[in-house]
């Protein structure tokens, strides 16, 4: 089987318009046009000069900055007015000169020749812009709001720069003294992947970002001298919560982000997807209602071959892998193989909706336990099977899982089980996502509010007299006294 086969998913917002196209442009001994004397120019010229641009200034007369860069030999001065000639050869040209004449003519000359224009403070007869910047050493942060907002990317810059330490810049430096003795070492490029992972990866950069450059090239010579040339492949089976980014562990964005290949279930949203790296590639193996899933066994043999050819895996899985995730199969089948697998927990359903409602899964004096419940089995005839007098304990909150299309026969089943009609329930959709919806209800209404929901996004129900403890609960169905009216549902 060939893993160039399986049905790989665009990359998330790879239709988005962008405004600009963002590049780094190498200018070494190119010639650039810089039209304008004044501060204006001189701030662009003393960015090429240090892109080590062949800058040529088109200017009557130089103000101090740029004579100081004319004295040293930086920069090539030209005091004539401008003629089409000049253009031969320039990859770029600059008009800080603040003259809308020579700017129109400029526009023209640029355009017919293919060469491309920035005029200083007029973004509309621009053909790049130029960024704000974070500089740190060799690393360069270019910032770009696409002309809607300078001062927000200004202010991005602000917080950036308090985020990303000086000691980037002598990480980054040290990186390049090594990179071709790293390179020698570990031929492979995987290996050599692996190698700058573990030297980045957030804990190491934050000790490594202290130390000075010969110090941060003594712990690299430390660890190329126990790396391994030929790293073994693995698979991670990752809970990604329940949608939410922010509901990731540390621990599986990390996984996320170094990545080879990510097999993931539909549900994963594409704002989780975008941690992993460009060049990861992301499988979908997940069902949605109504779509065919790639079936399991196939899921099974693409991670093992994935695994076998050296590759980081990762399962990525809604809620926790353990949770009615598959994960205990998954991790037996690849542990039979002989591939090192290991499991990253993820928030489970319940507990991120128990949050979101403000509703306590276990409460004193009320609830002492909590069940993570299914209704649906693998046979008609298994669910045929369940006991639903062993469910219907009053100390007990059940959550149920896949239980969107059976939500009345559910509540029938336990109705009839002994379990009160009046019993605080709810059936929450989508939770923690754009779009979460929720019913709080008595139980004996909780088919007809799943019915009222959306009916594509994954459900969960929650059934017990803790439910009755949420806020949400209490406003919408204020007491838990069969002699009432029977009362509104609530939409949340
Ligand atoms: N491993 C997952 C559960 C997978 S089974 C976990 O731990 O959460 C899929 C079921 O989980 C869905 O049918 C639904 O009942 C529940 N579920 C998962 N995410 C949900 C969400 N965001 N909102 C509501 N229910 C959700």
């Amino acid at each position: 089987m060939s893993t160039s086969t399986l049905p790989e998913m665009p990359r998330p917002g790879i239709e988005a318009e962008i405004p600009y196209l963002p590049i780094f442009l190498d200018v070494r001994e190119r010639k650039v046009l810089l039209f304008g004397g004044g501060p204006a120019a001189a701030a662009k010229a003393s960015l090429l000069v240090r892109s080590r641009a062949q800058v040529m200034v088109v200017a009557e007369r130089l103000c101090e900055e740029l004579h100081r860069l004319f004295d040293e030999g930086d920069i090539a001065w030209d005091e004539q007015t401008f003629q089409p000639s000049m253009l031969d050869d320039a990859v770029l040209v600059f008009d800080g000169a603040d003259d809308p004449a020579l700017t129109d003519l400029l526009v023209r000359e640029t355009r017919a020749r293919g060469i491309l224009l920035n005029v200083v403070d007029r973004p509309a007869a621009c053909d790049f812009i130029v960024p704000a910047r974070l500089e740190r050493g060799p690393i360069t942060i270019a910032i770009s709001t696409g002309g809607a907002a300078p001062a927000l990317a200004r202010m991005i810059r602000q917080q950036l720069e308090a985020a990303i330490p000086e000691g980037y810049g002598r990480m980054a430096r040290a990186a390049a003294r090594y990179r071709q003795r790293v390179k020698e070492r570990l031929p492979g490029v995987r290996a050599r992947q692996r190698f700058w992972d573990r030297m980045f990866d957030p804990a190491s950069a934050k000790a490594l970002c202290r130390l000075r450059e010969d110090e941060i090239v003594s712990r690299f010579v430390a660890a190329l001298a126990d790396a391994d040339d030929t790293p073994a492949g693995s698979v991670q089976l990752v809970g990604a919560g329940p949608g939410d980014p922010e509901l990731l562990t540390v621990r599986a964005v990390r996984a996320i982000e170094t990545a080879d290949v990510i097999f993931h279930d539909a549900l994963v949203p594409a704002a989780i997807l975008q941690i992993a790296r460009r060049e990861a590639r992301l499988v979908s193996v997940g069902k949605r209602a109504g779509r065919a899933s790639v079936d399991q066994a196939l899921t099974n043999r693409m991670m093992t071959v994935a695994a076998e050819q050296g590759e980081r895996v990762v399962r990525l899985k809604g809620g926790d892998p353990l949770i009615f995730g598959r994960g205990g199969e998954e991790a037996a089948y690849l542990r039979e193989r002989g591939i090192p697998v290991s499991i990253v927990p993820g928030i489970t359903a319940a507990s991120a909706i128990g949050a979101e409602l403000e509703l306590p899964l276990t409460h004193r004096g009320v609830a002492r336990s909590v069940r993570f419940v299914t209704a649906q089995c693998r046979t008609p005839e298994e669910t045929g099977r369940i006991e639903w007098e062993r469910l219907v304990d009053p100390s007990t909150t059940l959550a149920v899982y896949m239980g969107r299309d059976q939500a009345g026969q559910i509540a029938e089943a336990l109705m009839r089980a002994g379990m009160p009609a009046t019993t605080p329930a709810t059936a929450v959709e989508n939770g923690t996502c754009p779009g979460s919806r929720h019913r709080f209800v008595q139980l004996a209404d909780l088919g007809s509010s799943v019915a009222a929901l959306d009916g594509r996004a994954p459900v969960l129900l929650l059934i017990g007299d803790a439910v009755g403890e949420a806020p949400g609960w209490q406003a919408a169905c204020g007491t838990n006294d069969i002699s009432e009216p029977a009362p509104a549902a609530a939409v949340g």
